[in-house]
C-alpha cells in the first residue's frame, strides 16, 4: 500500500518540526503583539512611511484571518491581517515591514522571487497530478508513470526550497528598514527579530517535509522494482 508503509515514519522529525513551528509562530507572535512599539504607529502606517520612504508604490489594504498577510504581486498591494494592520505592537511592525521587504524585492527584480512566482503555476500542476501518476504506476508496476510523478512533485519541492530564500531576505530587509527609518529602536528590535525568525521556521518546516515526501516517493518506487 502507497500510504502506509514503513517509509511513513520518515515523516515523523518533518511532522514534529512543522507542528513546533506553527505553535513557536503563533505564540511568538502573541509574546510580541503585547509589546508596543515606542512611536507608537500601526503596522498599516509602519508600512505606509517605509514604502514612501522608499519609493515602493504599493496598496495597503487590510486582509482577514490570524497571520494571513502577504504582498500580492499582481495587484502591488500589501495585504495585513487585522492583528497587522491595526496592531501597534513590535509583532505587527515586524510582519507589516517583512510584507513591505517583498514589494522592494519586486521593485530591484530579486531573482529567488522572480524564480518563485514563476514556479507557483507548475507546482500547483505538479503537486496535484504527480501524486495521481505516482500512485497509477505504483499499482500498475509501470517504472514510467512512477519517474513521472516523482519529476512532477520535484517542482513542488523545488517551490518550497526557493521560497526559502524569497522569505530570509524579506525579513533581513525588514529588520534593516525598521531600523534604518527609526521606527523601532535598539531596543526594540531583538522582539522583531524574534517574531520574523519564528515566522521563517514555519517555511522551513515546509521545506522539510517536501523533501521528506519526496523521498518516501522515491524509495517506494525503488522497493516496487
Ligand atoms: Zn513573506
Amino acid at each position: 500500500m502507497v500510504f502506509f508503509d514503513q517509509t511513513m515514519l520518515l515523516l515523523i522529525p518533518a511532522v514534529l518540526l512543522s507542528v513546533f513551528a506553527q505553535w513557536k509562530v503563533k505564540s511568538t507572535f502573541q509574546k510580541y503583539s503585547q509589546v508596543s512599539g515606542s512611536r507608537g504607529l500601526s503596522g498599516a502606517q509602519a508600512a505606509d512611511v517605509l514604502a514612501r520612504r522608499e519609493n515602493v508604490p504599493v496598496a495597503i489594504r487590510p486582509g482577514q484571518g490570524f497571520l494571513s498577510d502577504h504582498f500580492d504581486p499582481q495587484s502591488n498591494s500589501l495585504v495585513l491581517s487585522p492583528e497587522v494592520y491595526n496592531g501597534r505592537s513590535l509583532a505587527s511592525l515586524g510582519v507589516a515591514a517583512h510584507e513591505l521587504g517583498h514589494a522592494l524585492q519586486k521593485k530591484h527584480g530579486y531573482a529567488p522571487l522572480m524564480l518563485r512566482s514563476g514556479l507557483v503555476p507548475l507546482a500547483n500542476f505538479g503537486s496535484q497530478l504527480s501524486m495521481f501518476l505516482f500512485i497509477a504506476g505504483i499499482f500498475a508496476h509501470i517504472e514510467v508513470l512512477q519517474t513521472a510523478g516523482i519529476l512532477l512533485f520535484s517542482l513542488a519541492v523545488l517551490f518550497t526550497l526557493v521560497t526559502l530564500p524569497v522569505e530570509f531576505d524579506a525579513s533581513a530587509r525588514a529588520v534593516k528598514l525598521l531600523q534604518a527609518h527609526g521606527i523601532v529602536s535598539e531596543s526594540e528590535l531583538p522582539g522583531v527579530k524574534k517574531v520574523l525568525n519564528a515566522a521563517a521556521l514555519t517555511y522551513v518546516g515546509a521545506a522539510v517535509m517536501a523533501l521528506t515526501q519526496l523521498l518516501r516517493l522515491i524509495l517506494i518506487a525503488r522497493s516496487d522494482d
